[in-house]
């Protein structure tokens, strides 16, 4: 709350006044607009990223005003003081049909005449007007573009709210009372001021020359069958545009087209044109969905798509082109997908991620804008955004909840979703509630575009949706995606190793830098619509960046990635997505087409890693050891293996391999090296490398050749797989912290109970470390950098961690583990020194087995697939 200041300097602004006036007894609020709704916590509301609008409430002894809405708080209360004034100063309010008709007169006047003024415009067109219909404005017209008039209208008779035919009929009667000033055409449903304007009111704002103007427009058939077409229209300035309009509808002339609203952007002057409805027209076979879905109101017949208007800003015609991918775009710009893609730039390559894993690895709009973009192209009032506190176990500070409500036109609850994750930042909390909304909300419609009804709840999410409360976006969603899969490209699930190394066609020297899950990568690439003897360029881009392992971009770019070293590059080609997408990207539609109808059509896509930046994790465990902390702990489990002398060893949760790949750089006893990992990105990477090592090795005599036989296994460790039961020493090096702690426990009763290996070492971040080395991490402008406070240690050290345990924590999880399945334990670590605080950086715990290795497990067992597999075959090696 905000009260009327006092200045001592002799202002007479509106506040002034009423401050003199009124002193203390005037109050001020201010409030933003689209803020987020604070669900009874006040206080809780966030500014938004964006610019942020005011609006400014005065209250009086007498009465209270509201202010326009403005950029600056300053001015919302000096608009509320000047609301206040008028009407403290106002004769008593005039009658609404004698204001409609002193409304009228004005905008006939020589005064609106020389405006810039979205309607004043076709004034001065009309002139232009030859014939009979010199001078003539269509009532369309007026009613459309100049907002008091329909007002006036609205508040005389408010029943006719959603009826413009009656709004204009309106018009019209109020017009003939004017007689004496203005002409009105029945025929032509149009008026003409009778006298003509004086030359200096013309001369005043005549356009300087002729220019001849050709624009581009889009023709959008009311028969779905027909594909939208491009033409082009002469708006010469010696012609009124919506006469040419009218023309291209085959309407008689300007009076007969109607407009829609405008589509795309708030601001834009996109807009549909369309007939004039007739009473025996309007019948659902002629609706026109796309038109009507894409402007959000029922057009009948065919429509033209146009960016075409006066402005406020000056008093020249503002155009500009609409080819087809503008069409195609809008089309996009209605889905939360599509929203992604195109704010990223990226429409054959970018997908909507899957979650929202942390804002410095999140690249485009982000999920809360996407939300409010969504809810914005289907006409829907803003999302609500609430935002629960809930106490902290850790600490003292509070951590949020959010929870999002999706209204519609008429305020009733369309979509309701109530995740359960907490946050301490307040827009973490919000941009990931935002996400599942959104992802939820495109799977949804991709569904229903397959003509799938049958999902009709949050599906187990926490998340509730009432479908009825927007069926008729939803009919006209399904009526104009109906031969749409979707905007996703077509994911088909990432091969194996063994296919895809060679058709992706990967060039270069191979590199030691390549991604891991939580890095960003940034590539550049091209991509080309191909036939057998032609092809043109769709998309380019130089830089594109996304976090990797968060289904960023369509799955083959991932898997190229995955196993491309920086400065690598790749050709690959993929399926054809849906069309619309080319066409959206496409800047030739005409040449695209032919392309596409010569069959045998493929995507081509060519692409470069540019870099990689790793997450914090990795970039603080290299920076700040020597050797570095990954390297600390292979060395620790070849320490093991050399004591033990074994033979058999299974790396649990191998990722990318590093630790195979080091311990082949080791004379050791090893025979058997064996990799379980869910990633298969991450596992192909590991083919590659140890693949070229130990061909390589094996030839030259380096240690690894006490090697015989090397596998790769794609499967969850939490499940038995034959194949790895009772291996002489297991590795599981910072896995489990990248699992729910009920599964890391499941992880731990499966392995000692059933795998039985005889030795086990099992790693996982020490929380109490992090104060360490996030006081001197090598922060990067990304990290964090909407954290108001960039000293405040983070979390988790990798935002793919669910939990981090403390010393204690972890020696109560392992202590529990040994006693269950007779193991011996003791703890360990690397980085740091033991028994000085805050103990090692990475701990580990060291499982040995009391018994001997228990009967054979059930062999049949081998839920695990094989992605890679190595034998010694002398000297000669294969794989599948
Ligand atoms: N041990 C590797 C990788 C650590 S990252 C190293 O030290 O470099 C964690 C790995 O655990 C990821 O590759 C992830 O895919 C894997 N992972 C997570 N949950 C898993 C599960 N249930 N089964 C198998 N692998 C899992
Ligand atoms: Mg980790």
């Amino acid at each position: 709350m905000v009260t009327g200041g006092s200045s001592n300097k002799e202002v007479v602004n509106p506040k002034a006044i009423i401050h003199k006036r009124f002193g203390d007894k005037a109050r001020y609020n201010v409030e933003e607009i689209q803020e987020f709704a604070s669900n009874g916590c006040p206080g809780l509301a966030i500014p938004q990223k964006g610019p942020c609008l005011y609006r400014c409430c005065l209250e009086l002894p007498e009465f209270s005003v509201v202010s326009d809405i403005c950029k600056r708080k300053k001015e919302a209360m000096q608009s509320a003081a000047e609301k206040a004034l008028e009407k403290l100063t106002d004769p008593p309010v005039e009658d609404p049909a004698d204001q409609l008709i002193s409304r009228l007169s004005y905008l006939f006047s020589n005064d609106f005449y020389s405006t810039c003024h979205p309607l004043s415009g076709h004034f001065r067109a009309a002139l232009q007007r030859e014939g009979h219909l010199n001078g003539l404005v269509p009532i369309t017209v007026m009613c459309f573009f100049d907002s008091k008039l329909s007002n006036l209208c609205k508040s005389i008779k408010p029943e006719i709210e959603s009826k413009p035919l009656e709004v204009m009929s309106m018009v019209m009667d109020a017009a003939t009372r004017l007689s004496e000033t203005v002409f009105t055409s029945k025929e032509n449903f149009s008026l003409r001021r009778i006298s003509p304007y004086p030359p200096e009111v013309i001369q005043s704002v005549e356009a300087s020359c002729q220019q001849e103007t050709y624009i581009k427009v889009i023709q959008v058939p009311y028969l779905v069958e027909e594909n939208v077409k491009p033409s082009t229209l002469d708006v010469s300035s010696n012609k009124y545009y919506m006469d040419v309009i009218a023309r291209g509808l085959g309407a008689a002339d300007a009076s007969m087209v109607m407009l829609s609203r405008s589509v795309g952007k708030a601001s834009s002057e996109t807009r549909l044109y369309f007939h004039a409805p007739k009473k025996d027209l309007e019948d659902g076979a002629f609706m026109n969905a796309r038109a009507s879905y894409l402007s959000g109101q029922i057009i009948y017949g065919d429509a033209i798509l146009a960016t075409i208007g006066y402005t406020w800003k000056s008093c020249d015609l503002f155009h500009e082109d609409v080819t087809s991918s503008t069409y195609y775009r809008l089309l996009m710009n209605k889905v939360p997908t599509g929203i992604y893609k195109l704010s990223r730039e990226a429409v054959l390559v970018a997908e909507l991620p899957a979650r929202f894993g942390a804002r410095s690895n999140w690249r485009g709009l982000l999920p809360r804008d996407i939300l409010c973009t969504f809810a914005r192209q289907h006409q829907l009032p803003e999302p609500v955004f609430s935002l629960v506190p809930a106490k902290d176990i850790e600490g003292p500070e509070e951590i949020y909840r959010c929870e999002v409500k999706l209204l519609s036109k008429g305020q009733d609850l369309i979509l309701h979703c109530y995740p359960r994750d907490l946050f301490k930042k307040q827009s973490d909390a919000v941009q990931n509630a935002s996400s599942k909304v959104i992802s939820w909300l495109g799977d949804y419609l991709k569904k229903l575009s397959m003509q799938r009804e049958d999902l009709t709840n949050g599906n187990g999410l926490d998340l509730d949706f009432y479908p009825e409360h927007i069926s008729k976006e939803l009919h006209f969603f399904s009526l104009v995606h109906k031969s749409w899969s979707g905007f996703e490209a077509n994911s088909k699930k990432v091969q194996a190793f063994s296919d895809n190394v060679c058709s992706y066609n990967i060039q270069g020297p191979d590199s030691d830098i390549f991604p891991s899950n939580g890095c960003l990568v940034c590539v550049c690439y091209s991509v080309f619509l191909v036939t057998e003897g032609d092809k043109e360029l769709l998309e380019k881009n130089e830089e594109f960046e996304f976090e990797f392992g968060s289904e960023a971009v369509i799955p083959d770019l991932e898997a190229v990635v995955a196993q491309t070293g920086v400065g690598q590059s790749a050709h690959f080609r993929v399926e054809m997505p849906p069309r619309e997408l080319i066409f959206a990207a496409s800047a030739d539609l005409s040449r695209s087409l032919s392309l596409l109808s010569a069959g045998g059509c493929g995507l081509e896509y060519t692409t470069t890693l540019l870099r990689v930046t790793e997450p914090m994790e990795d970039r603080m465990e290299k920076a700040q050891f020597s050797p570095s902390l990954s390297k600390q702990r292979v060395n620790y489990a070849v320490g093991h293996i050399k004591e033990s002398s074994a033979t058999f060893l299974v790396d649990f949760g191998c990722g990318s391999g590093s630790l195979l790949d080091s311990l082949l750089d080791y004379p050791t006893s090893l025979e058997r090296i064996i990799g379980v990992d869910i990633s298969t990105k991450a596992l192909a990477r590991a083919a590659k490398t140890l693949h070229s090592k130990l061909s390589t090795s094996c030839n030259t005599q380096t240690p690894c050749s006490g090697i015989e036989y090397a596998q790769l296994l794609d499967g969850s460790i939490t499940t038995f797989d034959s194949r790895v039961y009772g291996c002489d020493i297991g590795t599981c090096l910072e896995v489990i912290e990248h699992m729910s702690e009920d599964q890391a426990t499941l992880f731990g009763n499966v392995v000692l109970s059933s795998f039985c290996p005889k030795l086990l070492i099992i790693s996982t971040p020490n929380y109490e470390y992090n104060v360490i080395l996030q006081k001197s991490a090598p922060q990067t402008p990304e990290d964090d950098m909407d954290d108001k406070n960039p000293t405040k240690p983070c979390k988790f050290r990798n935002f793919d961690h669910k939990f981090e345990w403390t010393r204690e924590q972890f020696r109560i999880w392992a202590s529990e583990l040994s006693e269950k399945h007779n193991y011996d334990v003791e703890f360990s670590g690397v980085g740091g020194v033991d028994g000085v605080e805050p103990g090692f950086a990475s701990q580990i715990a060291v499982f040995r087995r009391r018994s001997e290795l228990p009967a054979d497990k059930d062999s049949a067992a081998v839920p695990y697939k094989v992605v890679w597999d190595w034998k010694r075959t002398n000297g000669l090696e294969g794989h599948v």
